[in-house]
Order: structure tokens, then sequence, then C-alpha cells
């Protein structure tokens, strides 16, 4: 097929591949070919025989020619009329650069892949992450937690010592003869007052804080469902976990430019980081659930907590109560009575 002649002519620099300089050239295209003169020389090269270097950006337009010569363009002012001599088609990323809306729905969709790999893959990278420290770096690395927690949200506790005393004694004999004794030989049991109200933790080092809002909003036989609760947390590593997909999410974030992308992904991760929070309650409750069948606890006070814990409002300040990280108190119990067919069977 012949092209129809152009009249239009472009300036490019001539590269014979053998010595650096460049010689200026003017280029037309006539019948399917790039003609342009060298001295008194003609050359015509095929189209068909020209091949494109990648180029990103402003950088010039490369045409390599057979033999190892190359004409390079000044990509603003011969873009257009290269692509007019079908010299060249765009590759699918030039098409993006210059396309503002395909830019955006690249954008887009790497960043659905991005909460993807969040959701399916950073959970395990941060377990494997937190179960391969050991714990005595993890306590060193997080030994601030409670100083830092103790100016923002904690006031030393009221109760009395005699309180304590009865609360490290459930403690430990929820560790008693348990096999993870040795491996939670690390906790502590801490008391506090909170400005958030009921409320108890598990932190990556491996201290249980318990606040006296929830002891006195709860029967005293159900403390012991609550710490087995926690303990669970702490053998399962999940505010190490927990702080580790944030950090890591992070980074992922970071790595996007532009308020969209940003503003998209900050609400995957609130959403995401929501729905883990209850798999990692699920698990603490399952922990609770087998110490208390190994022990031959009354799974009855797991569900009097759970009842009580449900029925806990908002906190006095109306900010979030214990109630909002977990599950439903009927599908907690719920929870325990499959537990407890399962383990008569
Ligand atoms: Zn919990």
């Amino acid at each position: 097929m012949n092209l129809p002649t152009q009249a239009t002519t472009l300036q490019a620099s001539y590269f014979d591949g053998q010595v650096l300089k460049g010689t200026p050239v003017t280029v037309h295209s006539n019948s399917g070919q790039l003609v342009f003169f060298l001295g008194d020389t003609q050359h015509a090269i095929d189209l068909s025989s020209i091949k494109r270097s990648e180029s990103f950006g402003n950088a010039p337009i490369v045409l390599e020619l057979p033999g190892g010569a190359t004409l390079e363009f000044e990509r603003q002012t011969s873009l257009n009329t290269l692509k007019a001599w079908n010299v060249l088609s765009l590759s699918w990323f030039e098409k993006l650069q210059y396309h503002p809306t395909r830019w955006l729905l690249i954008s887009l969709v790497s960043l659905a892949f991005a909460v993807g790999v969040y959701a399916q893959g950073l959970p395990v990278l941060s377990k494997w992450i937190a179960f391969a420290t050991p714990q005595a770096t993890v306590s060193a690395l997080m030994e601030d937690v409670l100083p830092t927690l103790d100016g923002v949200i904690f006031q030393p506790s009221k109760l009395d010592e005699e309180t304590k005393a009865t609360h490290q004694q459930q403690l430990e004999s929820l560790l008693q003869h348990s096999k993870d004794q040795a491996e939670l030989a690390h906790v502590k049991l801490v008391f506090r007052s909170s400005k958030i109200g009921p409320n108890a933790f598990a932190l990556p080092d491996g201290t249980i804080v318990l606040t006296d809002e929830l002891l006195s909003a709860l029967p005293a036989e159900t403390i012991p469902g609550v710490l087995a609760h926690e303990l669970g947390h702490v053998k399962l590593r999940h505010m190490t976990r927990r702080l580790l997909q944030n950090a890591l999410v992070g980074t992922l974030i970071a790595t996007f430019s532009g308020d969209v992308s940003i503003l998209i992904s900050s609400l995957g991760t609130q959403l995401i980081a929501q729905h883990y929070s209850r798999e990692f309650e699920r698990e603490a409750d399952l922990f609770a659930i087998d110490l208390f069948v190994k022990q031959g606890r009354e799974l009855a006070t797991l569900e009097l907590l759970h009842e009580k814990l449900g029925s806990l409002g908002k906190g006095e300040s109306g900010e979030t109560s214990y109630l909002d990280s977990h599950p439903g108190a009927d599908e907690r119990i719920e929870l325990i009575r499959s537990r407890t067919l399962g383990a008569s069977i």
C-alpha cells in the first residue's frame, strides 16, 4: 500500500552509531519510507524496518534504523507528525501518560490491587514477622507504649491493693497448668483508670491493662473471662500484628501520589482494620473458651460476661466503649455455645 506523500518535514539528528556527534537532517515521509539527505546522498528507509526505542516523559523520540544508525526527534514538535506518518504508534504506557482520565483509571486499579495485597498479603506478612521476632525484642521495642498511654488516656487506678491482688491471682490460676504457661510467662497485669470508659487491653510487651471502669461494670466472677480473652490477644500477638499492618500499609500509601489515591486508600485501611479487629476478637474469644474448657471452668461465666459487655453503653465521655471494637454479644455467646456442643461430641 502506498502512503500519501507528506508535505511536512521534521528536523532530526542523525547518529551513525560510530561517532558521538549527531548530524542535523531534514526528514520527510514518502511512500512508506522515511527520506532524508546526508550530504548529497539520499537515504530512504522502509518504515517496516524502523524500530522505535522506548522513551518516557519529554525524552527525545529515537528511531533505530537498520545497520545501527539512529534518528532522534524532539518529542514536543515531532510527536504528532510522526504519528501521522505512521512511524509510531504509542505504547500503552505513553497512551496513559497523554490521557489524564486513563491515568486516573490506572491509579484506581493499582489502588484496588494495593488494597487487595493489604487484605490478603499483609496480615500473613505481619503474622510471620510478629512470630519470627523474639518476644524479648518486641517487649524492648514496645516498652514506651504504656508510659505513652499513661499520658494520654490512662490515669492511676483507684483500686485498693487487695482487689488488685485478687485479680493477679485470677490471672495466675488461668496460667497454671496451661500449656502456654512458659510462653506467657512475660504477662504482667496492671490497673488504670481510663478516660475512654470500660476497657481492657493487651499491649505488645504482654502487659494486660484492666480499667477501673470495666471492673466496676462487671460482676466479679466474669473477670477471669476478661483475663482469658486478653491472654489470647497476648499469645496470638494481636497488637504487634496490628501495629505491623498499620506500619506496612502506611509505607504502601506513601508510594501513591495524588489526593484521590490517598483518600480512598485511607478509607480502605479503616474498613479493613475494622475487619481485622473483629477477626482477632473472635480468635481471642476462642482462646478463652478453650482455656475454660481445659481447666473445667464454667462456660456460663463467659456467657454472662458477654451479656454484661453487650449491655454496656457508651463511656461517660460519650467516646468509644469496649463494645465498639468487639463482635456483638449474641455472636460471641453463639460462639461459646457452638464450642460447647463441639466439645461434647
Ligand atoms: Zn479483645
